[in-house]
């Protein structure tokens, strides 16, 4: 089922989760280990994250180093069709710009397909690890808008080889990124929500959001989309803050600010241990807050101390 039909149909809050591939030689055990304890909260999805690879350099027996593509997380299109047959739940595959030629995106797609996974977020991804800035494939695209189209166009019947007539339209609901605090190369925010108003005027069928920590970001930044015209459902992205280490590392990775009270609050704390009840309540208020503003789901991050999230929920329900 898609994430807007899920929407349309649900009489209560949604929630949904997100989880990252395992680590290169792991097995799909240690997904469902970490999936099993949050059954019991009923997701109405869970997204996959995609990992593109990275550049290494590995050093030879004889000192010298070579350049290497290792990809540490692969597996995300499997790990989506795994989740729905264990546990019947639908998965959200993230695909990503960064890596792929176009000729890749649609075999990628059209592997979706054939899996009978019919959501998909779609984004551009970051700058690989030795790069300052994001960099297309030669033949692939430079923004989630171009991806997104790509993917409206199979929807469409529209295949790259344009000899295929009659082609089979796909039926994939498409999700793309906003961002509450602006994404971080854009100039300001008005840019960027017309950025997001072009990728949904695309055919974007919702948003969710990178995680923030100050609901009042996201209530300014659903009343922006909604002034602009963007009407589709906004899902807001949460995480926990369990470490004095991320007071410093989130925004640093993520462009998000700690509201003051919160970071205050941490800096009190002495142990990590205080610093996640901290950050438990935290995530429950605002998770409450969200549920009476209306949000359609709640998505929760799970990287890192899941526990945190088991907790929150089970508290909300
Ligand atoms: P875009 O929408 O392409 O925007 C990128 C930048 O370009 C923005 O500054 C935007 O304002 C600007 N822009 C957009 N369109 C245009 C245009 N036509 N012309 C000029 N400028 C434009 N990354 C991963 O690698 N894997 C994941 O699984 C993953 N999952 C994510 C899930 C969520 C919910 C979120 C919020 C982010 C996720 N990311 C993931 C991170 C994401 O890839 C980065 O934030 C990336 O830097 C931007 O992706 P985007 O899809 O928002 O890009």
């Amino acid at each position: 089922m898609k994430v807007t039909e899920h929407i349309a149909t649900a009489k209560n809050l949604l929630i949904s989760f997100e989880i990252l591939p395992p680590l290169k030689g792991k097995t799909i055990d240690s997904i469902y280990e970490k999936l099993n304890p949050l059954m019991e909260f009923q997701p109405a999805f869970i997204n996959v994250t995609y990992h593109r690879s990275e550049q290494i350099f590995k050093e030879k027996k004889d000192g010298t180093f070579e350049k290497i593509e290792v990809r540490k997380r692969p597996g995300t299109v499997g790990i989506c069709a795994a989740i729905m047959t264990h546990y019947k739940v639908d998965a959200v595959p993230h695909l990503i710009c960064g890596g792929f030629s176009k000729q890749e995106t649609e075999n990628a797609l059209i592997d979706l397909n054939f899996l009978g996974i019919d959501n998909v977020l779609v984004l551009r991804g970051d700058a690989g690890k030795n790069e300052s800035a994001f960099v297309p494939e030669p033949d692939g695209h430079r923004y989630a808008l171009d991806l997104l189209k790509q993917t409206v166009n199979l929807n469409n019947g529209i295949y790259l080889e344009e000899d295929i007539i009659d082609g089979y339209k796909t039926n994939f609901c498409i999700g793309v990124a906003g961002y509450p605090e602006k994404h971080f190369e854009s100039p300001n925010m008005t840019t960027d929500l017309q950025y997001l108003k072009m990728k949904v005027d695309a055919g974007a069928d919702y948003i969710t959001t990178q995680m923030f920590f100050d609901n009042q970001k996201f209530y300014d930044f659903v009343k922006a989309c909604r002034d602009l015209g963007i009407t589709v459902p906004i899902i807001p992205g949460l995480k926990p803050l369990t470490s004095k280490k991320q007071l410093s590392t989130l925004p640093r990775t993520f462009h998000v600010d700690i509201p003051t009270e919160l970071s205050n609050e941490i800096m009190k704390c002495k142990t990590d241990s205080d610093v996640e009840k901290v950050g438990e309540e935290w995530l429950y208020h605002q998770s409450v807050e969200l549920k009476k503003f209306g949000a359609p789901v709640l998505h929760y991050y799970t990287l890192g101390k899941q526990h945190v999230i088991e907790n929150v929920v089970r508290r909300l329900m």
